[in-house]
C-alpha cells in the first residue's frame, strides 16, 4: 500500500477528517485529548461543555473491543477527572494524565505502563501543535484529528481480528491488576499472606469453541509457559474439542480486584491405565501465584482418585524452566519403569520426555479456591459439564 499513515504531514495538520490510511497494526490503547477532542467546549474557560453523543458511542464500542482508553489534557486534574465522572464515563479511562506537561510524555509513560509496544499505541486531538509534538517525539504512535472520531470504530487499525468474553472485559482485567499491583505494594509480611488476602479462585472446566479463542487470545497477546515445549495449534485443539478419548480444560482465574481471564489450557489423552498430559500452558501473568503448580496439584489429586498413573510430554525449552522445576516438584519422574506407558503412541518429536508419576491424594492448595470438572467420574455424553463448586474444602482427601 503507497498510501500515508496517520502521522502523515497531511493527517497531523488536518485538513480532512479521516486520513488516508496505511492502517498498520491494530491498536490497543487510544490516548484522547478532552477539549474540543472528547468533549465540546473548553472546560477552564466555558465552564460547560458537551459529549456529543457520537463520540461517547465511539468510546463504548471500542471499549467493547478491547481497546484500552486513556486521557492526555492539559488541564486541572480534578476538575476534569470530576468532569469525566459527571459525565457518566470516567470509568471507560485507564491511566488518565491530566497536567501541564508535554502530551508526548503522558503517552510515552501510559504506553509504559501499559507494558504496550508505541506501534499500538494512538492519539486524538484537535490541536495541530499537540499532534505535531506527539508525532515528532513519538513516530511511532498514530496520531488523528479531533474531526476523525466518530470514524475511528470502521477503521480497521481499530478492528481487532478476535474478540472473546476477555477481550469485551479487558479494560475491567487491566484496572483489576493495578488495585491488585497496588496492594502488592503495600503488603508487608510473608507473600503466602498476600496471595492469600487475593481470595484467588481457579476454575477448570472443559473447553467450548469460546473458551479455546480466549486461550487463543492468551497465546497472542501474551508470552507464554508452555511446560511441556510441544506446540498445538488452534485446529488441533478444536479438534480435539468433540473427541472422546481426549480432554481440552481451560484454567481461569478471579480474585478479589477481578478476573484475570483464561490463564492456562491442558490437553489430556484418557487411557484405562494412565492419563497422558499432552499440554500444559499457562499464562506467566499468573507465574507468581503458583497457578501451574495448582493446577498440576489438583490434576495428581484427581488421577489418585481416579486409580490411574500420569504421563506428561515434556520437552526443556529456554523459557519452560519453572515448570519444570513446578513438575519435578510434584513428583514427576523421567525414566520411571511403568507399564503403563505401552499404552501410549511413541513420542512424535524428538528430545520428548516421557515424565511418569503414581498419584497419591494431594492437599488443596491453601492460597487458591479450585473449582474444577470432575474428571475421575466418566464424561456421560458430549458437552456434559459437571463443575462443582468449592471444591477444594469438600475434597475427600
Ligand atoms: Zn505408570
Amino acid at each position: 500500500m503507497t498510501t500515508t499513515g496517520a502521522n502523515t504531514p497531511a493527517a497531523a495538520t488536518g485538513t480532512h477528517g479521516v486520513p488516508a490510511a496505511h492502517p498498520g497494526p491494530v491498536l490497543k490503547c487510544l490516548v484522547w485529548d478532552l477539549d474540543n477532542t472528547l468533549w465540546q467546549g473548553t472546560l477552564l474557560e466555558d465552564g460547560e461543555v458537551t459529549l456529543p453523543d457520537t463520540v461517547r458511542d465511539v468510546v463504548v464500542e471500542l471499549d467493547s473491543r478491547g481497546i484500552l482508553q486513556s486521557v492526555a489534557s492539559k488541564n486541572d486534574h480534578e476538575t476534569a477527572w470530576a468532569r469525566l465522572e459527571r459525565l457518566g464515563i470516567a470509568d471507560y479511562f485507564v491511566l488518565p494524565r491530566i497536567g501541564w506537561g508535554p502530551k508526548s510524555d503522558s503517552v510515552r509513560r501510559i504506553a509504559d505502563t501499559l507494558g504496550f509496544a508505541l506501534t499500538t499505541v494512538a492519539f486524538i486531538d484537535d490541536q495541530p501543535a499537540e499532534r505535531a509534538e506527539v508525532a515528532h517525539h513519538l513516530p511511532e504512535v498514530r496520531c488523528y484529528e479531533a474531526e476523525a472520531a466518530p470514524f475511528l470504530p470502521a477503521r480497521p487499525e481499530f478492528a481487532p481480528p478476535l474478540q472473546t468474553v476477555d477481550s469485551r472485559r479487558r479494560r475491567q482485567m487491566y484496572q483489576a491488576g493495578f488495585r491488585r499491583e497496588a496492594a502488592r505494594a503495600g503488603a508487608t509480611g510473608p507473600d503466602e499472606d498476600f496471595l492469600r488476602s487475593l481470595e484467588l479462585d481457579m476454575r477448570i472446566g472443559r473447553a467450548t469453541g469460546e473458551e479455546l479463542s480466549r486461550v487463543e487470545e492468551l497465546t497472542l497477546r501474551t508470552s507464554q509457559m508452555n511446560a511441556t515445549g510441544v506446540h498445538y495449534s488452534d485446529a488441533d485443539l478444536r479438534r480435539l474439542l468433540t473427541d472422546p478419548g481426549h480432554e481440552v480444560l481451560v484454567v481461569t482465574l478471579t480474585d478479589r480486584f477481578g478476573p484475570h481471564g483464561a490463564v492456562g489450557v491442558l490437553l489430556l489423552e484418557r487411557h484405562p491405565d494412565v492419563w497422558h498430559l499432552k499440554l500444559l500452558a499457562t499464562s506467566c501473568r499468573v507465574v507468581s501465584f503458583g497457578a501451574g503448580a495448582t493446577v498440576l496439584n489438583w490434576l495428581i489429586d484427581e488421577a489418585a482418585r481416579a486409580g490411574v498413573h500420569l504421563m506428561a510430554d515434556f520437552r526443556p525449552t529456554e523459557r519452560n524452566r519453572m515448570m519444570e522445576i513446578a513438575y519435578r516438584f510434584a513428583g514427576f519422574l523421567d525414566g520411571d519403569p511403568c507399564s503403563c506407558g505401552a499404552a501410549l503412541a511413541r513420542a512424535a518429536a524428538d528430545g520428548l520426555q516421557r515424565l511418569h508419576l503414581r498419584p497419591a491424594p494431594r492437599p488443596a492448595s491453601t492460597t487458591i479456591r479450585v473449582g474444577a470438572v470432575d474428571l475421575a467420574r466418566r464424561r456421560s455424553g458430549p458437552g456434559t459439564r459437571a463443575v462443582h463448586t468449592g471444591a477444594a474444602p469438600s475434597r475427600p482427601s
